[in-house]
């Protein structure tokens, strides 16, 4: 056994080096956000906004994008267009590689990694539930968001009234995934959660598009109340989701078309 196992490990050796590369590698490209603390803004911009994925054809290049505050934007474009990255270098998830987003003036990176997850909230295309109660999901690791501020985003992205119905209410424990949700349900934990921070800015990948009429509907409302208190940016395909935006722009092939007269 000793011996098969240290053939077993003088194999693995040579990709523990290269694991030990990669980690390094990355920690070098971290984001190493800055100290300034904000708690609002008038104005996003996104100037001349590009990023590339590796070293090949830019997933998105040359935005130039004005969002304001109160403002309900949606971004709509074929797969692959580069709206998933876009967002993502919204969120800061991913730092542009070209150009600058700025709030309000300042370099979105010169504000604290605290601030920021403060500011901004994002509901992803696919919910990310864990095996835990619907409570902690909404709440999700972040101590100020108290049982009461998770109920009243539950109440704010109707779905409160479904938990209330099930046997231990905001106590049920889901499985991994989320799994004793419908997907309807799972999107909607994942909307509660985004909104028990009180984001200023809220950003929705593809919230409706894999929904049944009835969440789809409740997501809509959702969206409705919410608009003129908070900034929206939504991808959306379904028109009824996108007659709630105010501004629509289009995506192709990594770029923001703006519309005639806009
Ligand atoms: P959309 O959301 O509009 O479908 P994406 O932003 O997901 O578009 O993708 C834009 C381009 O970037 C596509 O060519 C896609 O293959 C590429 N891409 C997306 N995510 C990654 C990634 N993690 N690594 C490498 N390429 C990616
Ligand atoms: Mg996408």
């Amino acid at each position: 056994m000793v011996q098969s196992s240290l053939q077993q490990i003088s194999e693995l050796a040579p990709n523990l080096a290269k694991l030990d590369d990669r980690v390094r590698q990355l920690e070098a490209t971290r984001d190493q956000p800055g100290s300034v603390d904000r708690t609002g803004f008038d104005v996003i911009e996104l100037r001349d906004v590009g990023y590339s994925y590796d070293d090949r054809t830019p997933a998105i290049s040359a935005i130039d994008l004005t969002i304001r505050r109160g403002e309900v934007l949606g971004i709509i474009g074929p797969s692959g267009s580069g709206k998933s990255t876009l967002l993502q270098v919204l969120l800061r998830l991913r730092l542009p590689t070209t150009g600058e987003v700025l709030l309000d003036g300042l370099d979105y990176t010169e504000i604290s990694a605290a601030a920021w997850t403060r500011l901004v909230a994002v509901v992803p295309q696919e919910p990310q539930l864990i095996e835990a109660s619907i409570a902690d999901n909404i709440a999700f690791l972040r101590p100020d968001v108290s049982r009461v501020d998770a109920e009243r985003a539950a109440e704010a992205a109707h779905i409160a009234g479904e938990i209330r119905e099930l046997d231990d209410g905001f106590d049920t424990a889901l499985g991994p995934r989320g799994s004793g949700l419908s997907g309807g349900q799972k999107q909607r934990v994942a909307f509660a959660r985004a909104l028990a921070g009180n984001p200023q800015l809220l950003i929705l990948d593809e919230p409706t598009s894999a929904l049944d009429a009835e969440s789809e509907r409740r997501v809509r409302e959702t969206i409705a109340e919410l608009k003129g208190r908070v900034t929206l940016v939504i991808v959306a395909h379904r028109s009824s989701t996108l007659e709630v935006c105010d501004r629509v722009v289009s995506m192709a092939a990594g770029r923001v078309q703006i519309p005639d007269g806009a």
